[in-house]
């Protein structure tokens, strides 16, 4: 374990006070997990479905939770919209929907650069510093990860009191802040030897950002019996990919790994085939996931960072063109939304009239969907389900007939 970990880790804190460091993580180390084996094992089923084509998965929420955002309220908007999308998608689309949350722990964030406009250490996250622009609330503080620990355990508790009534919903983040992950891991059912589970979350990727092939995250990921995620942006090669699938999936267990192509609208038709050829070719079964937000982020004439729906429904589309084309299942949605009135994404086609977005701009990192804006997309997404599946399932129809009549036909030759 320690050998995975002690590769280079990119995007990782510097905690100034080594003694408040291990205090924190011996909290962490005997701390409950959030999470059981058990559950984690059945979303990894579920998961299995839809590598098979016959489910979808629907991954949704904060872009970075935050510990005053932890609210009931907030929860609710979080889970409402996510449930309603679900809802849309099995109705229109015609396939059950695996519903997991980003929800209960996803408090650490990457960042493109150390420092802020203002010159301080950039925010990277509550469970890490603080959003306030002062540097001592900036400064990267251990304790913050205990406290993510019970803010994550509070609303998994709130996900789970909801998920009794109807459906389940999973819990997921970012598997980014590597002291936290590494302190939370634990032993399956007979503790010792055998896998080990995150005791953080049910489903945990891997981002665009720390993904390289010899770095920690990876080697992390490898280690862990959760089915996880890995994005992939436009600099991604088939070569990559399959490097990938190998690692993170070395026994070819449908559902164990996601692929999240967050390719942008611009390169998601011309770079997905390849991708989803080479991992066919080399036989694993994984689930493919659109991000349609990450490869669409832009800055408005006045500096907000913001996303247009019309680029989101168009990568969108594009990923569906792909698996149309390739015969693979469009596999899932991951999407950053909120139940909330928030104006942080743009209903139309330009940025030009930006002055929506002053109204409610709420994120302290990346655009969300607003309740109604997502469900615009579970809309357009559920009409792509019904229709692919539709010609795949007249497809399954004819390849069903022809088996049965080379059936009937050797049937007839060995009878007669
Ligand atoms: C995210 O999901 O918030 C994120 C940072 O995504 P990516 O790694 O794809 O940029
Ligand atoms: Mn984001």
């Amino acid at each position: 374990m320690s050998d995975a970990l002690a590769r280079p880790a990119a995007q990782q804190p510097v905690w100034p006070d080594p003694d408040a460091l291990r205090t924190a993580l011996g909290v962490l180390r005997t701390a409950p997990p959030l999470v059981t084996a058990a559950e984690t094992d059945r979303l990894r089923g579920r998961l299995a479905s839809v590598a098979r084509g016959e489910a979808l998965l629907l991954q949704s929420g904060d872009c970075a939770e935050t510990f005053a955002g932890n609210t009931e309220s907030h929860l609710n908007a979080t889970l409402r919209c996510l449930l309603q999308m679900a809802g849309v998608l099995e109705r229109h689309g015609g396939l059950p929907v695996v519903t997991v949350g980003r929800v209960a722990g996803q408090y650490a964030k990457p960042r493109s650069s150390p420092t802020d406009a203002l010159g301080l250490p950039a925010y990277r996250g509550d469970i890490v510093n603080s959003f306030e622009p002062d540097p001592a609330a900036r400064t990267a503080d251990p304790q913050r990860m205990v406290l993510a620990h019970a803010q994550a355990a509070l609303a998994m508790n709130h996900v789970r009191a909801l998920g009794r009534s109807g459906e389940e919903v999973f819990s997921s983040h970012e598997a980014m802040l590597l002291d936290y992950e590494q302190a939370l891991l634990r032993a399956g059912v007979d503790s010792g030897a055998g896998p080990l589970y995150s005791g953080s979350a049910h489903f945990l990727w891997i981002g665009e950002r720390t993904r390289q092939l010899d770095g920690a995250h990876i080697g992390f990921a490898e280690l862990l019996a959760n089915p996880v995620g890995l994005k992939v942006g436009p600099g991604t090669t088939p070569g990559e990919v399959v490097e990938y699938a190998r690692r993170l999936d070395p026994d070819r267990t449908p559902g164990r790994l996601t692929l999240i192509s967050r390719m942008g609208r611009r390169h998601v038709r011309e770079v997905l085939p390849a991708l989803v050829e080479a991992v066919r070719a080399a036989g694993h079964p994984v689930v493919w996931s659109c991000d349609p937000m990450h490869g669409n982020t832009r800055e408005s004439p006045s500096g907000y960072k913001t996303r247009l729906l019309a680029d989101v429904l168009d990568e969108i589309k594009g990923f569906f063109e792909v698996h149309e084309r390739l015969g693979t299942h469009p596999g899932g949605l991951h999407l950053e939304a909120t139940g909330e009135d928030v104006t942080e994404c743009l209903d139309g086609a330009s940025a030009q009239d930006d002055a929506p977005l002053v109204a409610r701009y709420d994120t302290l990192c990346d655009p969300r969907l607003n309740g109604q804006q997502a469900q615009v997309v579970a809309e357009f997404a559920a009409d792509l389900v019904r229709r692919h599946h539709r010609r795949h399932h007249r497809q399954g129809r004819n390849h069903r007939a022809e088996a049965a009549h080379q059936w009937d036909d050797s049937s007839v030759r060995r009878s007669g």
